[in-house]
């Protein structure tokens, strides 16, 4: 005999992490090429020499620091071992019975069926627009009135995808407002919109308690290692979370590192323009050579490659890039260095590789609009 284990978690599939080799481009993680700054490594090395020691549970230091650099309550910020466990706490304290719905994109960040199933609720998903942007019309339709939390990744992971201020204002708006709308920007750093429709979730959080803001010193922040994610939202939320929270599950050496990242957060974030640039770079050329590659307001590109994703992925691991194929229906491309970029721009537009992938892309609607 063995020990009975919930047969429903047979419908969560493994995580598959990457495969690498040394000498491999890794632009499949959407890190931050760059190593911690000298003063937030000082920072880790002094918070390590207390090891022995528990971290502060509540998070006291950073969660005033972050409140005063988001001009927000302090009573409104949590902190998370990652956004991904903010996730799945989110979920915890929204869902306790089997016909209890999380709604989604899809495709979108891959922790929200898992987070979702593993608290046994029930997903509820809705396909992306034919330019793999979220569908938030339909999304409101989609809300029934067993739904309890819905997410919105936006920027979208993997699609890069992102819907501006107006639009989302006018989904909230129609969402009910016993429904908890969590706005998942692990990549807000890496936005570039126009001022007056910069879909800011905290901003658009302050009048409605009913929306809750996740951010991450993982991808900008170049934190990834550490695991630190926060929640900003109403009071009543972030003391829920506190309910479901494992104790000292961030530590005091990723407390140190993100509070020495915000000070330095000027620096951290001025580095986002050169990826920026490098984005476009890689999107421009990409979109010359044939592929469709919809607007990306994120660190990664994406070629909807549909049932040619896996072939691309091996093909690019054998040019020595190693990328993020899902399913059957795309690539996911991290950029990353300016050399590894070429890397991948060199096999990916390499006249062969454009002849037998390009065409794959072609059902993305709308995506050599060159707007935003
Ligand atoms: C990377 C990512 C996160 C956060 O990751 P953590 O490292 O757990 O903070 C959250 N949401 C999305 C969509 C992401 O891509």
């Amino acid at each position: 005999m063995t020990a009975r284990i919930r047969s429903d978690l047979d419908s969560i599939p493994s995580y598959v992490p990457g495969r690498s080799y040394p000498g491999a481009h890794k632009l499949a993680s959407n890190e931050t090429t760059h190593g911690p700054l000298p003063g937030v490594l000082t920072a880790i090395n002094a918070a390590a020499t207390q090891s022995n020691r528990y971290p502060d549970n509540r998070n006291s230091e950073l969660i005033g620091a972050l409140a005063e650099s988001l001009g927000v309550d302090p009573a409104r910020v949590a902190v998370g071992c990652g956004s991904v466990a903010l996730c799945q706490e989110l979920v915890q304290i929204t869902c306790n019975r089997p016909d209890d719905e999380v709604l989604y994109a899809w495709r979108s960040f891959e922790a929200y069926p898992v987070v979702t199933k593993v608290a046994a609720a029930t997903p509820v998903t809705v396909a992306l627009t034919d330019g793999a942007v979220h569908d938030l019309d339909a999304m409101a339709a989609a809300i029934t009135p067993r739904t309890r939390l819905v997410f919105v990744c936006n920027p979208n992971n993997p699609t890069g995808t992102a819907v501006g201020r107006a639009e989302l204002e006018r989904f909230l708006d129609r969402v009910p407002d016993d429904v908890l709308i969590v706005l998942d920007e692990a990549y807000f750093e890496y936005l570039r919109f126009p001022a007056d429709d910069s879909p800011d979730g905290i901003e658009l959080g302050r009048a409605r308690p009913n929306v809750l803001v996740l951010r991450t010193f993982s991808k900008a922040y170049g934190l990834a290692g550490l695991r630190v994610g926060y929640a900003v939202g109403d009071a009543r939320l972030i003391d829920a979370l506190a309910k479901v929270h494992i104790p000292f599950s961030v530590s005091r050496v990723a407390q140190a590192a993100a509070l020495a990242s915000l000070d330095a957060g000027a620096e951290l974030l001025s580095r986002t323009d050169a990826v920026i640039a490098e984005r476009d770079r890689v999107r421009a050329a990409l979109i010359a050579a044939g592929y469709q590659v919809p607007p990306s307001q994120a660190n990664f590109v994406w070629l909807p490659l549909g049932a040619l994703t896996a072939d691309f992925g091996a093909a690019s691991a054998n040019a020595g890039v190693l990328v993020r194929p899902y399913g059957t229906d795309g690539v996911r491309v991290t950029i990353g260095d300016p050399h590894e970029n070429d890397a991948f721009l060199a096999f990916a537009t390499d006249s062969s590789t454009a002849a037998s992938f390009a065409d794959a892309t072609s059902s993305l609607a709308g995506a050599t609009d060159p707007a935003r």
